[in-house]
């Protein structure tokens, strides 16, 4: 028996009257990927109000990297629940806030001591990371990359890439920023090796210290070791190395946001052990807390304890609740058979993508790391002309279908595969088979 189960139309009745209402009462620049009106969710499996099952390769935008509602994770909320839901570590200090902390201080990379701080977002984490950085240095400048999505405050729209869908309207950003590209190995320009690109990236490194910006005024360099809204490119490691290099030698914070690609979405804990390379900040977010609403900023303790008491802070920022789903979640995702697990779930899907690539003409890449993976639809294979409507008309009905998927890349013409990593490799398949049987309709 199949996993997927439609018993009406998508939206049915009872979420068509849901959707309405949406859209009575919510501003209409809240994006919407789906019609789909959540019941419940478990595992890898997302059921609406209609009671029509779909299989979830979404995740929450990958925050659902230990799947839908684990029992360890509901449990440790409900006790926490029971004994107090919060009290504000300001006001007083929340013990599963220390636990949470010692435990990443722990896990993230880095053989030096480090602290964390703990936030409810991710672009709250992004922001820290960057004020934290900014103080400790004395210094203003940071340094960021096309592709790049960092959120959607003040500064983070601001570091984010990608204008049209994000900033578009809102006309005035944060000042101090630099955005050089990121290599991008599947546009490599015609009759150029990827040895050649990739040296010619290393060379706009050194390009942009001169004419960008002088690395004496940049506090930090921010990147996504493997892109997420920017389309799951995984940054060539020479490029990142050169990072570390230039940081290094010019006393520059290298902070990596690894809010979409971390916490177990490469099948490695972060995305940076896949490169051996070690930033002096990892940021979080996202699969971290299974669901509940936190982030965290981990980094080097003597960049961390730099402002001054009272200089970090917020209301909710370390909710018990969320830091004991956090815990649990951690947990899961360290345990070696969970990231065995992972990696078959990322080699099935390789696999069956770069089957596609072959076979399908408007399939122009498959790619990523691990189990974060991503397909590429173009007009054409030699020209590699993104195709965004036809992504779009894929992913509708691919969810008419039974299966929840989101679009990503800058162009808008990817499809972003963020299962749960607790999907089974019965689920995964039938949800394969799906979008490969909606790729074949279109391909004609
Ligand atoms: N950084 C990255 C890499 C992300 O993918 C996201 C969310 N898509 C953010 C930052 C912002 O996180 P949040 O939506 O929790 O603010």
């Amino acid at each position: 028996m199949g996993h997927i189960k439609l018993h009406t139309a998508v939206p049915g009745p009872k979420g068509q009257v849901v959707l309405e209402r949406r859209k009575n009462a919510l501003a209409a620049g809240l994006a919407k990927a789906t019609e789909v009106v959540v019941e419940s969710a478990k595992g890898a499996i997302i059921k609406d109000v209609d009671g029509n099952e779909f299989i979830d390769f979404a995740g929450g935008i990958g925050m659902i990297n230990v799947g839908h509602a684990p029992k360890s994770i509901v449990n440790a909320v409900k006790k926490q629940m029971d004994q107090y839901i919060h009290t504000c570590n300001i006001v007083t200090t929340i013990e599963p806030y220390v636990d949470l902390a010692e435990l990443l201080n722990e896990v993230v990379p880095g053989d030096f001591p480090k602290k964390t701080i703990l936030a409810n977002s991710g672009a709250e984490a992004v922001e820290n990371a960057v004020n934290i950085a900014r103080y400790a240095t004395n210094r203003s400048g940071v340094l960021v990359f096309e592709g790049a999505y960092h959120g959607r405050t003040l500064l983070t729209m601001s570091m984010t890439s990608k204008y049209g869908l994000f900033k578009k309207g809102y006309n005035s950003f944060a000042s101090d920023l630099y955005r050089i590209a990121a290599p991008d190995t599947y546009r490599i320009p015609k009759g150029m090796k990827e040895v050649d690109y990739e040296e010619y990236y290393l060379s706009r490194l050194d390009h942009a210290m001169v004419s960008q910006v002088d690395p004496s005024a940049l506090a930090a360099i921010v990147i996504e070791p493997v892109s997420g809204e920017g389309g799951f490119m995984p940054i060539p490691k020479p490029f990142l190395q050169k990072l570390r290099d230039i940081c290094d030698k010019n006393g520059i914070v290298l902070i990596f946001d690894e809010i979409q690609c971390g916490m177990g979405r490469t099948g490695k804990l972060f995305a940076s052990m896949h490169y051996g390379i070690v930033p002096d900040m990892t940021i979080t977010a996202k699969s971290l807390g299974a669901g509940m609403p936190i982030s965290a900023v981990v980094g080097r303790a003597d960049l961390m304890d730099k402002p001054h008491l009272g200089a970090i802070g917020g209301t909710y920022g370390g909710s018990p609740v969320a830091c004991v789903a956090a815990i649990e979640a951690v947990k899961m995702l360290i345990n070696p058979e969970f990231q065995a697990h992972s990696e078959k779930i990322g080699e099935i899907m390789r696999k069956r993508h770069e089957a596609w690539k072959k076979k399908f003409s408007i399939v122009g890449d498959a790619r990523g790391l691990g189990p974060m993976r991503l397909i590429e639809f173009v007009k054409d294979k030699e020209t590699k002309e993104p195709d965004a409507d036809i992504t779009l008309a894929i992913i509708k009905e691919v969810v008419a279908n039974g299966v929840i998927c989101l679009r990503a890349g800058l162009f808008s013409n990817g499809i972003r595969f963020l299962p749960p990593l607790v999907i089974t490799p019965s689920q995964l398949n039938e949800g394969l088979d799906v979008i490969e049987k909606v790729i074949e309709k279109y391909s004609k």
